[in-house]
């Protein structure tokens, strides 16, 4: 398996540190509200690798965060639920979000029990921790609102600030803007933790004799919970290309502040999303959910098929005309997929070894879906359905071929079932009255099927349907 590494700027050779176990965590949603279609598209990808790695033999542990504190959050829960106390407005915000997120990632395929989820607010003695070290050993200092972490202390210890990209006064000028409100020493130093406003929800912190009472900052939060859970250096750490910079550089700095050069050996970045070939902003009013998705009438799994057909790391562009085509290309794969409840007994046979090992073989490198999709439609549907059915001989090694796309992709192309005995006994029937050239009955029956979504053609080996 070969993977691009943001550390690196190298696709390299993916290799586990400990034997065949893989330690992966991905920055999760800020739980304040839905998350839009382009979050979305990095958690396909995301699941995706997860079933990259797991099927090439590996054990993934595979982390991913809740944010379910930070500024977004608190000022949301505080407008939603001004009736509440603030702890309890905050919780009651995020578990409502983030059961919305689990229900979507669901809904597009993603494994989500395969992936242990953690909370930032049940990492709170770990955060406090991992900030009292890096005071104690003279990486962080405070200030009236809070704990921040000195760029200049961690630079003078000999580690290297700018690791994942090289920091430039124009791809760090965002950041600076941002944090020109704070106090302190230097313009890049960020907060490791935030002294309550009035009104937040917060947390009790002592810190040599200061009452710090507050919450922690959204770099730190990361930090401490991937650690916790995966140690450290873990093998992978996901993200959007827009959390390279703060939030994984930070991530990187306050890890390794005193300690081993190591955070993650390996950095994987999804691109954006575009809408209409640009960014995606509510004031554009090309913002969408996988709810207004869905209330079109498409298949959430069409926005997997649709997302996977770009690669991970090019900008991929969502239109509905895209969208669309990618619904008539998962049809025309479960169509395909079909087959396997009609074969036709004789003595032709397809093999599946060669597209199968071409499928895999792009998926390891650095997850080339869309070669592996190309793939899958020339030298497989394409085939088949110039073919028009499948031979029984065939049947094993299709449904292994199906089972393998299922696991690596998530598009549940083995999830239909076959017709019931009612259709398959109208079929019956609607042949028969064909032979005896009784067109008003088959045609009759015909019909009868079609009101029930399926359709049937007529080939020389036979009547095959499909679902409409
Ligand atoms: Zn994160």
């Amino acid at each position: 398996m070969k993977l691009h590494n943001t550390l690196t700027r190298q696709t390299e050779e993916f290799n586990p540190q400990s034997n065949d176990n893989v330690r992966m965590y991905s920055c999760g949603p800020t739980v304040y509200d839905h998350i839009h279609i382009g979050n979305l598209s990095a958690y396909v990808y995301v699941d995706t690798l997860r079933r990259t790695l797991q099927a090439s033999g590996l054990n993934v542990r595979h982390i991913m965060n809740f944010t379910d504190v930070d500024d977004k959050t608190i000022k949301r829960s505080l407008e939603n639920y001004p009736d509440l106390a603030p702890e309890e407005a905050l919780k009651k915000l995020t578990t409502n979000y983030a059961d919305i997120f689990l229900n979507d990632i669901a809904d597009i395929g993603n494994d989500v029990f395969s992936t242990e989820f953690v909370y930032a607010t049940n990492s709170i003695e770990g955060i406090r921790q991992l900030i009292t070290e890096l005071f104690e050993d003279d990486f962080a200092y405070i200030t009236d609102d809070g704990v921040y972490f000195s760029i200049e202390k961690y630079r003078a210890s000999g580690k290297k600030y700018g690791q994942l990209l090289t920091l430039t006064e124009e791809n760090t000028s965002s950041a600076r803007i941002a944090n020109d409100e704070y106090d302190k020493d230097y313009v890049h130093d960020f907060a490791l933790w935030k002294v309550k406003k009035a009104g937040e929800p917060a947390w009790q912190f002592d810190l040599d004799g200061h009452d710090l009472t507050g919450r922690p900052g959204w770099h730190v939060e990361c930090s401490v919970m991937s650690v916790q859970s995966l140690g450290q250096p873990f093998d992978i750490h996901t993200g959007g290309v827009d959390n390279i910079f703060p939030h994984h550089e930070n991530e990187i700095a306050q890890s390794t502040a005193g300690k081993g050069n190591l955070y993650a050996k390996y950095f994987v970045h999804n691109e954006h999303l575009l809408v209409d070939g640009k960014k995606m902003s509510k004031s554009l009013n090309n913002f969408y959910r996988l709810q207004d998705i869905k209330e079109k009438g498409y298949d959430p799994l069409a926005f997997r098929l649709m997302v996977l057909q770009s690669h991970y790391r090019s900008q991929s562009n969502f239109t509905w005309e895209n969208l669309d085509a990618a619904q008539t290309r998962l049809q025309g794969w479960r169509t395909v997929a079909d087959l396997r409840w009609q074969v036709v007994d004789n003595d032709s046979e397809i093999s599946f070894d060669n597209v199968s090992a071409a499928v895999t073989e792009y998926i390891e490198v650095d997850l080339n879906t869309p070669m592996a999709f190309a793939t899958i439609s020339t030298e497989f549907m394409d085939e088949l359905n110039e073919l028009g059915y499948l031979p029984n001989n065939s049947k094993k090694s299709f449904i292994d071929f199906l089972t393998k796309l299922d696991t690596l992709l998530g598009l549940g192309l083995l999830d239909s079932n076959d017709i019931n005995p009612q259709q398959k006994n109208i079929i019956v029937e609607r042949q028969k009255a064909r032979d005896a050239k009784d067109w008003a009955k088959s045609d009759e029956l015909r019909d009868q099927l079609k009101e029930q979504g399926v359709e049937v053609r007529d080939t020389d080996h036979g009547p095959i349907w499909s679902r409409i």
